[in-house]
């Protein structure tokens, strides 16, 4: 039996980029398409929220001279083909998927609608969600709390290219040490940056646990829901 029944895979947009500049990897979607097949085989229930930073972010108004919100929005955009992209990747694994997006866009997503996505994974589908929370001034790491809340999954994994949280930055910091479990307190007391303060606050204030892990390393996904101790686990 997983320990996790319903999770929330929170991926970032630069993951997708692989050895790559911009853009997307063909080959790092085949791989977290199989990922994420490997643990609806087991039944889990998976919602995905994917971020945009691979092809565009909104915040650096200095460097593209574009208005924050207004750059926020095509940040929001760029996670929608993230999410086209990662549902043809999962749909080639024979997954069956729906992309949901904050931002109405008909002709390509169903629009977020709370209910619905909840009916979908409880069909087996896996839901993607795009357009971050829909709003400018937010991160998909935000998005990724919202959703995992609202959904009622049981936790939050954020995958990235670390695997897990660091007493400091270890590429700066050769004595850095990784925490197997750290409290959502001792994050905020040690400064310890896991997201952003709004997804963090948002997690904290509901209790959903955040588990940090390295999503390169094939069969990690599997293990963790499986209830193997990978990654950082905040609580
Ligand atoms: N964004 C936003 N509101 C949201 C989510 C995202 O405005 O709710 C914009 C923001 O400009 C952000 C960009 O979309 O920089 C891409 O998202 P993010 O930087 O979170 O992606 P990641 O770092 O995970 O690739």
């Amino acid at each position: 039996m997983p320990k996790y029944k319903r999770i929330l895979l929170k991926l970032s947009g630069e993951s997708l980029m692989g050895d790559k500049n911009f853009g997307m990897d063909s080959a790092v979607i085949s791989q977290y398409a199989r990922e994420i097949k490997s643990v609806t085989d087991l039944g889990v229930e998976v919602a995905l929220v994917i971020g945009g930073g691979n092809i565009y972010r909104g915040m650096n108004e200095a460097e593209t001279g574009i208005e924050r919100a207004h750059g926020d929005y095509m940040g929001m955009l760029a996670t929608v083909i993230n999410g086209m992209a990662l549902q043809a990747g999962l749909e080639k694994t024979g997954l069956f998927t729906r992309l949901q997006s904050a931002i109405k866009m008909e002709q390509i997503a169903e629009p977020y609608i709370r209910r619905r996505a909840i009916r979908h994974l409880e069909k087996g589908r896996v839901v993607i969600f795009g357009a971050g929370t829909g709003n400018p001034y937010f991160t998909t790491d935000t998005a990724g709390s919202l959703r995992a809340i609202e959904i009622n999954a049981d936790v939050i994994l954020k995958g990235t290219r670390v695997d897990g949280v660091y007493t400091a930055d270890p590429e700066k910091d050769p004595t850095a040490t990784k925490y197997d479990e750290v409290t959502y307190q001792e994050c905020l007391t040690k400064n310890l940056r896991i997201m952003d303060m709004t997804a963090f606050t948002l997690c904290m204030e509901n209790n959903l646990p955040i588990i940090v892990f390295d999503m390169n390393q094939t069969g990690n996904l599997k293990k963790l829901v499986e209830g193997e101790k990978i990654g950082t686990l905040i609580h």
